[in-house]
């Protein structure tokens, strides 16, 4: 069985190409490299450099490999920086999505499973926030999200494609043999960023607001490790595989955790005390995201393990410790 990973040189799809070699399928890789690293591409799967906006490249790519399911990750990601460059989301995961369904229609694959984001739901009124919740991004990111989703279920309508669209609340954690982990340049993530600054690598950490409606004012996510993330996507998998339809998931913890409680998480698991400073609110983040996760423990069999907020600092630590500048240039 041979699985196509899109964005496979990225911090989640090179977490999902390891976990798919642990499992024996054959994995093909496609990534453009500009955000993903070349040395976090498994070395047994097969490696294709290129943009999937590309068409001629990734026909290149469909003519050549036997592809029977495909992982996409390739997009862009980050809330601030949608916010300021719209365009570049639209053109990076809404037009790159089209062509993926292009190839998709023409070489007959038949399933897809999709990173999606809690962030299509944007402000919610009741926590946690389960698939049925309306959506109204508050991002450009989440926008393109969701739009990406509706090109998928509108393409199921037209031609025969199945796709399972997971919505992540918000990833962290690092492989734990620590061989693979989290390299954003810049890095804007926040349990990251607490590390680089435990690291002193950055001289302090800038808590985007205290001023919103929750218990400390600073802004609650819900944390899930990576290495859950990645077996919800091999289940996700399996049950198209199996004839499940089309079908929507939230992955998180159903649990909440303040900007202040990561930061002083982060400062026990590490043992080092770091500079924090107060900032202004950052543009377009919802107050609070929790999930609610319980169709996918249902309808996948999905079982988070990893999922405690120290486990997924620790394993973060161990990858930024042994790897204080990230994947080498
Ligand atoms: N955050 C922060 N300081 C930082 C980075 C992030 O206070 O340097 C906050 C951010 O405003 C959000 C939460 O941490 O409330 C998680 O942000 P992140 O960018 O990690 O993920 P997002 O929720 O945007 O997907």
């Amino acid at each position: 069985m041979s699985i196509l990973v899109l964005g496979g040189a990225g911090y989640i799809g090179s977490h999902a190409v390891y976990q798919l070699v642990d499992q024996n399928f054959r994995v093909v890789v496609i990534d453009n490299l500009q955000t993903g690293h070349r040395e976090a591409v498994h070395p047994k799967a097969n490696f294709y450099e290129g943009d999937i906006r590309d068409r001629v490249f990734m026909r290149s790519v469909f003519e050549r490999e036997t592809i029977d399911g495909i992982l996409h990750f390739a997009a862009n990601s980050l809330v601030g920086e949608s916010m300021t460059e719209p365009l570049k989301y639209f053109d990076n995961n809404v037009y790159g999505t089209q062509i993926v369904l292009e190839m998709m229609k023409e070489f007959g694959v038949k399933h897809i499973v999709f990173s999606s984001t809690a962030a299509v739901y944007g402000e919610q009124m009741v926590m946690p926030i389960t698939e049925a919740a309306d959506k109204n991004p508050t991002n450009t990111y989440g926008e393109t999200k969701l739009t990406m989703e509706k090109m998928m279920s509108w393409c199921e309508k037209a031609f025969d494609l199945k796709y399972v669209s997971l919505r992540y609340f918000n990833v962290a954690g690092a492989r734990g043999d620590g061989q693979i982990g989290e390299d954003h340049n810049p890095e804007t993530h926040l349990i990251p960023v607490v590390l680089e600054a435990a690291l002193g690598k950055r001289p302090a950490v800038t808590v985007f607001g205290e001023d919103y409606d929750t218990e400390d004012g600073t802004c609650v996510r819900d944390y899930i490790h990576v290495e859950d993330l990645i077996a919800a996507h091999l289940l996700a998998l399996k049950y198209l595989q199996n004839g499940g339809g089309s079908n929507v998931f939230n992955l998180g913890s159903n649990q909440g955790f303040s900007v202040k409680e990561i930061i002083e998480t982060a400062k026990q698991v590490t043992g080092i005390e770091f500079s924090v400073v107060m900032g202004e609110r950052r543009s377009g983040d919802p107050s609070t995201l929790i999930a609610s996760s319980e169709k996918a423990k249902h309808v996948l069999g999905w079982n988070p393990s990893r999922t405690s907020i120290r486990e997924i600092i620790r394993d973060a630590w161990n990858w930024h410790q042994h790897h204080p500048n990230g994947y080498q240039k």
